[in-house]
């Protein structure tokens, strides 16, 4: 919120600016000495006589300042990679819950009311225009409140049951490599099954990753080299997450009141694999941003998100209860039904299944007539193209020592050496 500081709030930032320089300087002096920085409340012992001899705020001013003097030297460490005095030039500081209270108007205006001194208060009002402030200020309670000569910044904590209810909808998907696909139920029923691409993704990653490549080769200097590998890679993760925030606005638009289910996949990439899983796959999966994809639906859609466990969403079939086989990366077998499902359209819907346990509502598939009319969207066919199933083409790159021959494709990209290597 933007707000007019009077003269006593402008002359208590300037105080506060002073008091975290000098306890910042006093927090680096602790950490040279004795090996280490000190937690706030160490920091506090150090500060607090000075403090309370030479300002006459009330004395829970001096906790939020030597918390801040503590972030503020961890987060230069974290910079700069070794110790050293941070510049404080900035008007803010924070302000803890017990000494400012927030009041509501009748003419709609908002008043807060700051502790400075004992007894000493100062008064803000404001027009609260955040949209999202009746919501947050009805569910939850104010935590902390950032105080800058412009604005004022104000932490709310919700209550997460409070704030968001079930969906009547249930979307389900399975995030892919490639592709998100995704199951919708409502009413009892299954409704639809859709695929959303993830190539535009897939494509920059490549992109990125080859021109990483070409600058390791070519760039000979090395401090040239990191800072230019480091711009790209600040670029990429720019670009994909532009593209996740306009896909995943675009979802969460077309699914109101929907509760969307996701695979719980914290630890995926940790996890022990087994020796047959190669470097193209731990490469995707260490560039798969899932986990980017599942916050920004979460933090867009009005109703609550649920996590199932991903343990066996592809191996187990979720019709007939069996074993599902894979006789391809794509296909999923079942004895026991007799047919091929799609193996990433399957796994959303067993995703679906265990969401809907989840929520207490059990939903046997065979049983449900939807699912005899869905069915035929399930089951695999070889012949149509699908979204996201070809594997990324595979380039090897060697550095070409003596060219015999050369080959320019058609795309004007691909060189031919020595008769038998493909170059980039
Ligand atoms: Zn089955």
């Amino acid at each position: 919120m933007k707000y007019q500081p009077s003269e006593s709030i402008l002359k208590y930032l300037l105080d506060m600016r002073n008091a975290l320089a000098w306890s910042t300087a006093v927090a680096l002096a602790y950490a040279r000495t004795c090996g280490g920085i000190p937690n706030p409340i160490q920091l506090r012992g150090k500060v607090k006589p000075w403090f309370d001899s030479r300002y006459d705020y009330a004395r829970h001013h001096v906790n939020p300042v030597c918390r801040s003097a503590v972030a503020l030297l961890k987060s230069y460490r974290k910079n700069h990679k070794r110790l050293g005095l941070p510049q404080v030039r900035k008007l803010a500081m924070r302000i803890d819950s017990e000494l400012f209270r927030v009041t509501k108007n009748e003419d709609g205006m908002v008043t807060v009311r700051v502790t400075l001194k004992p007894f000493n208060y100062e008064y803000m009002t404001f027009a609260p225009c955040h949209k999202k402030w009746d919501e947050y200020s009805k569910a939850g309670k104010t935590c902390e409140l950032l105080l800058t000569d412009r604005k004022l910044c104000f932490t709310f904590i919700l209550e997460a049951d409070a704030c968001k209810p079930l969906g009547k909808r249930l979307v389900a998907s399975d995030i892919n490599f490639q592709s998100i696909d995704s199951t919708a139920f409502s009413d009892g029923k299954l409704e639809s099954v859709s695929c959303e691409s993830l190539k535009r993704i897939v494509g920059i990653q490549n992109d990125f990753s080859r021109r990483r490549r070409s600058l390791q080769l070519h760039v000979r200097n090395p401090a040239k080299r990191a800072r230019k590998l480091r711009e790209t890679r600040g670029r990429q993760r720019n670009r994909v997450r532009d593209t996740l925030q306009k896909l995943s606005t675009k979802i969460v638009s077309a699914n109101p009141s929907t509760t969307f289910v996701f695979e719980n996949l914290k630890g995926i990439r940790k996890e022990e694999k087994p020796r047959s899983v190669g470097r193209v796959l731990t490469m995707c999966l260490n560039r798969w941003p899932y986990r980017m994809f599942q916050n920004m639906i979460e933090y867009k859609s009005r109703c609550r998100t649920m996590y199932v466990s991903p343990r066996g969403t592809s191996s187990q079939c979720p019709v007939c209860g069996g074993k599902l086989d894979h006789p391809a990366w794509a296909v999923s077998r079942c004895e026991i039904c007799g047919v091929d499902y799609d193996r990433d359209r399957l796994s959303s819907l067993e995703i679906l299944r265990r969401g809907l346990r989840l929520c207490g509502r059990p939903f046997a598939v065979s049983a449900s007539a939807s699912w005899q009319s869905m069915k035929d969207e399930y089951l695999y066919a070889p012949g149509a193209p699908r979204l996201g199933e070809q594997a990324e083409p595979r380039l090897p790159t060697h550095r070409i020592e003596k060219c015999t021959k050369l080959h320019i494709s058609r795309n004007g990209f691909v060189v031919r050496a020595n008769g038998h290597r493909w170059c980039r």
